[in-house]
């Protein structure tokens, strides 16, 4: 079976202001849509046809095929990215979520800007992430279509930094868009969801689910 490109998990103009409709449309039909086609061209009639995407991504990372990597990958990031996002986000996390970040970050504050400046960091495309080990908390960041699925860390939250997030509605001001992410759209339900699962289960697993 193909790859279909999930859902989004709201309007493409739910968003805005802060991201614009305009950003959305490039960003959900031309970007993610794009890997998806590219990805179906790439593996049909290969061992990767009818691969789970998680093992697509480790099986191409491990095998050297960036061209299936990069587009598997960017699938899943982008996917998870959507589920980061929400028209009512950018409240705060209930327990044990909250606890966690305190002890890991000192307060939630203090988690906001250390996320907006490894956002701001990431020098080139990339990725902002919350993750966590063994319930303790980092930031990560990852270049191009890097993606945490590669190591034993489970994401929790992540922020797309490659230009094509939003450059339409901030130019270069990459340090406002990272910090409406923080204070008007980070999905914290999404991330409690991840946080209570613990990678029991694989993230694309949930979304097969949803859209079935
Ligand atoms: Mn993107």
């Amino acid at each position: 079976m193909p790859f279909t490109l999930p859902l989004l998990p709201f309007a493409k103009n739910a968003l805005a202001p802060h991201i614009s409709e305009r950003t959305m449309g490039f960003h959900y039909d031309k970007h993610h849509a794009g890997y998806v086609k590219k990805l179906n061209n790439q593996i049909e009639g290969t061992d990767y046809a009818n691969m789970a995407l998680e093992d697509i991504i480790r099986k191409a990372d491990a095998s050297g095929d960036s061209g299936i990597f990069n587009n598997a990958a960017q699938i899943w990031n982008h996917t998870f990215f959507w589920d980061s996002l929400s028209p009512n986000g950018g409240t705060k996390p209930d327990a044990p979520l909250s606890e966690a970040i305190k002890t890991s970050f000192g307060s939630f504050d203090d988690f906001n800007k250390a996320f907006v400046e490894a956002g701001k960091g990431q020098f080139g495309s990339g990725w902002v992430w919350l993750v966590s080990n063994a319930g303790k908390l980092s930031i990560t960041t990852t270049k191009d279509a890097l993606t945490p699925v590669l190591d034993d860390s489970i994401p929790l939250l992540t922020c797309d930094v490659w230009e094509h997030a939003y450059y339409l509605d901030y130019q270069n001001r990459r340090g406002d868009f990272l910090q409406a992410f923080v204070d008007e759209l980070a999905n914290w339900t999404f991330a409690e969801q991840q946080f209570q699962l613990n990678g029991q289960k694989d993230y694309w697993s949930l979304v097969e689910e949803r859209s079935a």
